[in-house]
């Protein structure tokens, strides 16, 4: 076999789900071989919760491509690793030079190793003894710590061939994407909601994403804000169809008939309803928004479970018990936070009351809806809703 070097990609939670284990794992392929496209040909063999994805020649950029697959949901690390024979005289021969730069720059080592094929003439205590000897004689500098070492040399031998890899990095987590179903987010250029996208992307659900623009109110690079920013989330969750609604004429009805502090809720239960039925139109389950308790006066306990009476689909709010900071903190690993904070106008910010009402009355917000002609310009904003497919950028 000629040696190649390949990327190892763990399973994580899926080892819990019993029979839908195939089924999960299949969805993990199709994902990973979606997002590594765009790097050239694949093979993927999958075997002792390890999925290996072997690059075909036209495969350059093999760091690149570890990155991407370290944003696939479902997988909880990954690494890059040899593939050889599985010929103790070859693992000898090549772990040194393979891992070189890794095994100068620590301090300290162990080497980790698991026999799958139990035919292989060396036990796995055996070939640690052996490899750590061959690798202290090489790189002397080095001592062993079997608790904490700086680096892991795991040689792994599997039924086909023997793997040889450094630290394994920590992968995405979280479920394979489209696993759990699909939910439509309500998306903004703020920080929020692309948090919350990604968040519910993790745990399995296929995302789609609805947005409400107020032009001339709002402009057209408030809008490719949100495009960037989903080409971010669509890093981990795949493409993502997003649904731009034309909010203008409803805003200015609310604002020309409706009690000024009203404003806010009445556009909130709005958005909702119309992302309801876009979702029901494309086989979403639940909506999602980046609302947390007591951030914003529309997000007071009572603005929410009002903003909740306007719709019968379950909100998913995954950002509900968080503090502004540690959503700032996923924001920036997820990398939306620069362009999050884009100073941007969105449809919200366009017509804030001076005075929001924190304890909104069910009541008097319905009364004010009834000043409206809600149907007519509802369906109004849904038939002119575009729809666009956001790719990973
Ligand atoms: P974000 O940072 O996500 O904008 P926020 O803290 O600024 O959130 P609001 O502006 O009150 O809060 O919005 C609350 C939620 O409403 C957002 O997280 C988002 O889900 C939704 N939302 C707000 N504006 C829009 C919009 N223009 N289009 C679609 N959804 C929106
Ligand atoms: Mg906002």
């Amino acid at each position: 076999m000629d040696m190649k070097e390949v990327i190892l990609l763990k399973n994580g939670e899926i080892a819990l789900k019993g029979l839908n284990r195939r089924s999960f794992e299949d969805k993990m392929i199709k994902n990973l071989r979606y997002r590594l496209s765009r790097f050239g040909s694949w093979q993927f063999s999958a075997a002792q919760s390890t999925v290996t994805a072997i690059p075909g020649d036209d495969v350059a950029d093999l760091d690149a491509a570890a990155d991407a697959c370290g944003k696939v949901f479902g997988f909880v690390g990954y690494s890059k690793a040899l593939m050889t024979d599985k010929d103790m005289d070859v693992i000898r021969a090549v772990t040194g030079d393979y891992l070189e730069d890794a095994l100068r720059a620590a301090k300290t080592f162990k080497v980790c190793a698991r026999r799958a094929d139990k035919k292989f003439p060396f036990t796995s205590p055996e070939i640690c003894m052996e490899m750590g000897g061959v690798l202290l004689s090489r790189f002397p500098h080095l001592s062993v710590d079997v608790h904490n070492p700086d680096l892991t040399v795991n040689i792994e031998v599997r039924d086909r061939a023997a793997f040889i890899h450094g630290n394994q990095l920590k992968g995405a987590g979280g479920l394979p994407t489209g696993s759990a179903g699909k939910a439509a987010v309500l998306i903004s250029g703020g920080i929020d909601s692309p948090v919350a996208a990604w968040m519910m992307a993790k745990r399995g659900l296929e995302i789609e994403a609805v947005h409400f623009a107020s032009p001339p109110y709002t402009s057209e690079r408030a809008e490719k804000k949100v495009h960037d920013l989903l080409g971010r989330v669509a890093q981990y969750s795949g493409r993502i169809r997003l649904h731009v609604v034309p909010f203008t004429e409803l805003q200015e009805a609310i604002r020309d008939n409706c009690p000024e502090e009203l404003f806010t809720i009445l556009m909130r239960r709005y958005m909702m309803r119309i992302a309801q039925t876009i979702a029901e139109q494309n086989d979403c389950g639940a909506l999602i928004t980046g609302e947390s308790v007591g951030q914003v006066a529309s997000q007071t306990l009572y603005a929410l479970a009002c903003t909740d009476e306007a719709v019968s689909m379950p909100v998913f709010r995954p950002l509900i018990g968080m503090d502004k900071n540690e959503v700032i903190e996923i924001s920036r690993r997820i990398d939306t936070f620069e362009l999050s904070i884009l100073p941007y106008e969105d449809c919200c910010t366009v017509f804030t009351p001076k005075h929001p009402r924190t304890h909104p009355k069910l009541y008097y917000v319905q009364q004010a809806e009834n000043l409206l002609e809600s149907e007519r310009l509802c369906s109004e904003a849904i038939a002119g809703t575009r729809t666009l497919t956001i790719r990973a950028h």
